[in-house]
């Protein structure tokens, strides 16, 4: 068994903030991802407003959520139908780094003498707040205050305001703000999980321009031609400035130069507002218009009721989606932060979603992956089922491109990318790419429990139906009724989610979860047909579906292979896993993990060791399909052998230890989940957030100590908490309804906030609720 890494905490235990007390330029790089505000469209990483002078420190970087450039992946031994060209998200101008001089002298925490530094992430009111009290080298003591935001209820607009006042002395201040277009991506790393294969500098400037304190910059991709926009504006709150503007389109560059005369103890503010376009949202030529028309309404606005703005929209937020637990604030704090960050990662528009790293660094290049599906969005379905509907409407309009995949793998239907962002499969490396063919029933799986909370009918019939349709049609075509397994369907060659197994054949996970694809898109044919008939015919003749294909599919989903060995009493990951010998992970050195950067794949192929669970989550995931000792033997089996190399894994194993009373294992795997990023117990937190691990402590919490489940149309608990938690409450939507649920050690309670009565089980004895009623149980110990 590997020991979790473990580390002491850099950040004060707040419940509701992120704080960086001092200066702390040695994690700064963290620190970085950690100060990221964003708003599902806009990030902007959390990089010092007056530039970090070491570079191999810093990545400075604004991301826009699946604007992209492409680029070609050679490979001096490649093979039919390998990715062929690259997306990446593209680190756009930066607007957020302003350099302020004081009488001449530049403001700079690496000289002179800081008083006070503090750095807030707020997450009631979402924005970032920066105090300083700094005397430079020549005695110049000042205050100077950052105040950051991205706007959730514009999120086009960003807004940054600045204080600033001369403690002991008066005289002439300048600030330079511009709107640099000179940003690039990380090229590569020796860490493969990071790097973009962008080349160095992807963009052509297009327009560049100023007029007084605003000005525009546009720019376009040279690779895959996609044009975006980035339009300021500075208000200045006193009188008796100059400024000078200047545009230099060869060098990319938008510049301000802001001067005054500085009384002492007078405050100086001001506000630069920001708003960015792309071509991916409008035309082209609409671009400068929109940005200025943002801008507007921005000032008209005014910072004060921007921010008041965003309070409310997270007022909101917190309101439906919060959870708390007693008995530990670094808890409260991470779980906070894990909900806020997977709210500041989330596309909402149909045309973006999730990246593995959010929008705060460079990690696996802002691809989106089945992370969104299977780990981020229960959090959203339960929460804020809109936003899942949307993200699910993005994988919907990355149908055509599934399509074309699956033809180019000479099959039909569909088969989704492992990791896109607007569709083309963008891994390089197959055995964990394309052949994770799971990544399909993934996104049914989504879908399936999508339409199981919210009962949306028109979500299945304008979109859902059709993926599903085109995913069974692909599965049926990946597989054949082997004879060798007494005519049981047989799916050869495949990926499973663990990733230090590759290229196998019958990978449980992969069989069970197509099983479960054929089977729903045989029930969703019927259902739809029942239902509404013209779109039912509208769709079939759209996708040439007949009933004798839909009848193939249940043939298969009844005769699947599903791998079970009596022996052992366990499911074998694939054919071949228990053949392989057991890596004994005790005996590896810690320096040695992960071993997807030390050792060889091949190396790790030849044996029985996971980077993350595979028949565990499988269990997980269909668990109507298993009974407590399946859940209890493959649980031993499986443990000790996994690394957990992956930040997908320790969620499960919590979930799994604590419905398998395991309770203080089951607390320490989620400790490691959650406090992942805060605390970097992976030491690569500087390349952005874990965003499928947030929305596995997430899980952790309502499945695991919760003891949720929603199996067969009815919502069930069977709550336990840890001996270091003393109280946890959440609230789930279901089927219109809100539910209120708080727990103790000692006592629970169901309420019904809203919706029509709900029958609920509690461990097992099922009960009914009214609307507004409360019904409590005293737990056994
Ligand atoms: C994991 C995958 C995951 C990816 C992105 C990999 O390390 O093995 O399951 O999708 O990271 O988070």
């Amino acid at each position: 068994m590997r020991k979790l890494p473990k580390k002491e905490p850099i950040f004060l235990p707040d419940e509701w903030n992120i704080i960086e007390d001092g200066f702390h330029p040695e994690n700064n790089f963290m620190l970085e991802t950690i100060f990221t505000v964003a708003n599902g469209y806009l990030g902007l990483r959390g990089n010092l407003d007056e530039d970090f002078p070491d570079k191999k420190q810093s990545f400075k970087a604004t991301y826009i959520n699946g604007f992209y450039e492409e680029f070609d992946i050679t490979y001096p031994e490649g093979g039919y139908g390998f990715a062929k060209r690259g997306e990446a998200m593209v680190n756009v101008a930066d607007v957020k780094t302003f350099e302020i001089m004081i009488e001449g002298e530049k403001f700079n925490l690496f000289s002179g003498k800081i008083y006070k530094h503090i750095r807030k992430l707020d997450m009631k009111s979402g924005t970032v707040v920066r105090e300083i009290l700094w005397e430079s080298e020549r005695g110049r003591k000042i205050y100077i205050s950052f105040e950051r935001l991205a706007c959730f209820k514009r999120q086009h607009l960003g807004a940054i305001n600045v204080r600033i006042k001369p403690l002991n002395f008066s005289g002439r201040i300048k600030i330079v703000s511009k709107i640099d277009g000179n940003s690039s991506n990380l090229l590569e790393t020796e860490d493969v999980r990071v790097g973009s294969g962008i080349e160095k500098f992807p963009f052509e400037t297009i327009k560049a321009c100023h007029a007084e304190l605003s000005g525009f910059l546009m720019q376009k991709t040279k690779k895959s031609r996609l044009s975006y926009g980035c339009m300021v504006e500075h208000v200045l709150y006193f009188d008796d400035f100059q400024y000078k503007s200047f545009t230099d389109k060869e060098k990319n560059l938008v510049i301000f130069e802001i001067e005054f005369d500085a009384e002492k103890d007078m405050e100086y503010n001001l506000t630069k507002y920001f708003s960015y376009f792309t071509q991916r949202d409008i035309e082209e030529d609409l671009i400068e218009e929109r940005c200025a028309a943002e801008i507007l309404e921005a000032k008209k606005i005014g910072f004060k009721n921007l921010l008041k703005e965003q309070r409310e929209f997270l007022e909101t937020f917190w309101e439906n989606a919060d959870v708390v637990v007693k008995g530990d604030p670094k808890i409260q704090q991470a779980i906070r932060f894990s909900l806020f960050s997977l709210l500041q990662s989330t596309g909402r528009n149909g045309i973006s979603n999730i990246a593995a790293k959010g929008l705060t660094g460079e990690g696996y290049g802002g691809h989106y992956f089945w992370d969104s599906e299977i780990y981020i969005m229960p959090f959203f379905i339960y929460t804020y089922p809109e936003i899942a509907r949307m993200l699910l409407i993005h994988r919907y309009n990355l149908l055509n491109a599934a399509r074309q995949r699956a033809k180019e793998l000479h099959h039909s239907g569909a088969l989704y990318p492992w990791r896109t962002i607007a569709g083309k499969e963008c891994s390089t490396y197959f055995p964990a790419g394309t052949a994770q063919y799971h990544i399909n029933a993934d996104i049914v799986y989504a879908i399936k429990k999508y339409f199981e909370v919210t009962d949306d009918l028109e979500f299945i019939k304008s979109y859902g139906a059709e993926i599903v349709f085109e995913v069974a049609r692909f599965y049926s075509e990946l597989g054949h009724f082997s004879e060798a397994k007494n005519g049981k369907f047989c799916i050869f060659c495949v990926t499973g989610p663990d990733e230090y197994t590759a290229l196998v054949d019958n990978n449980a996970y992969t069989n069970y979860m197509v099983k479960m694809t054929l089977e729903f898109a045989t029930n969703l044919y019927t259902l739809l047909k029942e239902k509404d008939s013209d779109a039912f015919e509208k769709l079939c003749r759209k996708i040439e579906l007949s009933r004798d294909e839909v009848l193939l599919w249940k043939n298969i989903a009844d005769n699947m292979y599903l791998p079970y060995n009596p022996e052992l009493k366990i499911i074998p990951q694939d054919d071949s896993f228990i053949y392989k010998k057991r890596l004994d992970l005790s005996k590896i050195p810690e320096s040695q993990f992960p071993l997807l950067l030390n050792w060889h794949y091949l190396d790790i192929y030849r044996y029985q060791v996971c980077k993350q669970p595979d028949v565990l989550l499988l269990i997980y995931l269909l668990r109507e399909n298993f009974t407590f000792e399946d859940l209890k033997n493959n649980y031993e089996y499986y443990e000790p052998i996994t690394t957990h190399d992956s930040s997908l894994s320790p969620a499960i194993f919590s979930i799994l230890a604590a419905e398998l009373g395991y309770l203080d294992k089951a607390y320490e795997y989620f400790v490691y989940t959650v406090r992942m990023d805060l605390d970097d117990l992976n030491d690569n937190t500087k390349d952005g957030i874990h965003a499928a691990c947030m929305g596995g402590a997430w899980q952790a919490l309502l499945f695991g100590f919760g003891g949720m489940r929603t199996n067969k149309g009815i919502l069930s608990f069977a709550p336990k908490l840890p001996e270091k938690l003393e109280y946890l409450s959440f609230k789930v939507r279901y089927k219109g309804r809100v539910l209120k649920v708080e727990t103790t050690k000692s006592i629970t309670s169901y309420t019904l906030l809203e919706g029509e009565n709900i029958q609920l089980s509690h461990y097992g004895s099922s009960f009914e609720l009214k609307r507004g009623q409360t019904k409590e149980f005293i737990l056994a110990n």
